[in-house]
């Protein structure tokens, strides 16, 4: 099996025209006439490396560039998270050719993905930040909101960067008060998902309204509401954990309220 590459110029991945992504093996990309920046290996798979390629922007008739953001709800869940790691390896490249500290070059890590000052002594890896995102509910209800970064109107989960000293729980307390201005309780964690845009972790977690009425940060924010499970807006595709927290509370509410019905018929 051949390595294959993902390759990008000015964080746009290398498409058909029809907009379908090109991983290009050692051979193709002879074939091309672009200009070489940096490559990087990215993932071992299966007996082969998955690597991505900084090339000079060209137009390439019959050929594309694509921004990351046009695959959402396309990809699958795996496929979006290895062409978010190609794009954020890049980054880190591009971000950390110098030392913050002294400003001296820094060279490659020997075996890690990393980058060091040999001045300082100091690594410099790609960035995380770990962030919360969560989806608040109330019986039957969950709370959605349209964030002004979204230009269609679509509701998702509330979410927030988790700041030095705070815990994710601490980080979603504050951020629900903020971004709405209710208090909740119960919160508990449901799964995680990196999110390439530019490099969060993002934690699930489910919390229960606990007081408060609904009070919208205007800087963040259009609209938030209640939503019932069964008359839901425009939510994020499946593929985000946005879609994935309002999915599995739509899956509980609606086996809650299914047997709470046989309980009923069988009283009856
Ligand atoms: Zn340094």
């Amino acid at each position: 099996m051949q390595n294959v590459c993902y390759v990008i110029a000015d964080e746009k991945f290398l498409c058909t025209e029809d907009g379908d992504l090109i991983l290009l093996n050692e051979i193709d990309v002879q074939e091309f006439s672009l200009e070489l920046i940096v490559k990087h290996k990215i993932k071992h798979h299966d007996g082969f490396d998955v690597q991505v390629m900084s090339v000079i922007p060209i137009n390439l008739d019959g050929f594309k560039w694509v921004g990351l953001r046009n695959f959402l709800g396309q990809f699958t869940e795996a496929e979006f998270q290895t062409a978010g790691r190609a794009l954020q390896v890049l980054r880190w490249h591009f971000d950390h050719q110098f030392c913050g500290r002294c400003g001296n070059p820094t060279v490659q890590h020997t075996h890690d993905l990393a980058k060091t000052c040999e001045y300082c002594a100091i690594d410099f890896y790609p960035r995380l930040s770990p962030c919360i995102i969560t989806l608040i509910t109330r019986g039957d209800e969950c709370l959605l909101a349209w964030h002004k970064r979204s230009k269609e109107e679509r509701y998702s989960c509330l979410a927030g960067f988790i700041e030095v000293g705070e815990n994710p729980e601490q980080t979603l307390e504050r951020e629900v008060m903020e971004e709405v201005g209710l208090s909740v309780n119960n919160i508990r964690y449901v799964a995680s998902q990196p999110w390439p845009f530019p490099g969060q972790l993002m934690l699930g977690y489910f919390a229960d309204y606990a007081n408060g009425d609904i009070r919208v940060d205007q800087d963040e924010i259009i609209s938030a509401h209640w939503f019932r499970y069964d008359q839901l807006p425009t939510i994020p595709p499946a593929s985000t954990i946005s879609g994935q927290l309002i999915s599995a509370f739509v899956q509980q509410r609606k086996e809650h309220n299914s047997y709470n019905n046989n309980v009923a018929k069988t009283i009856i």
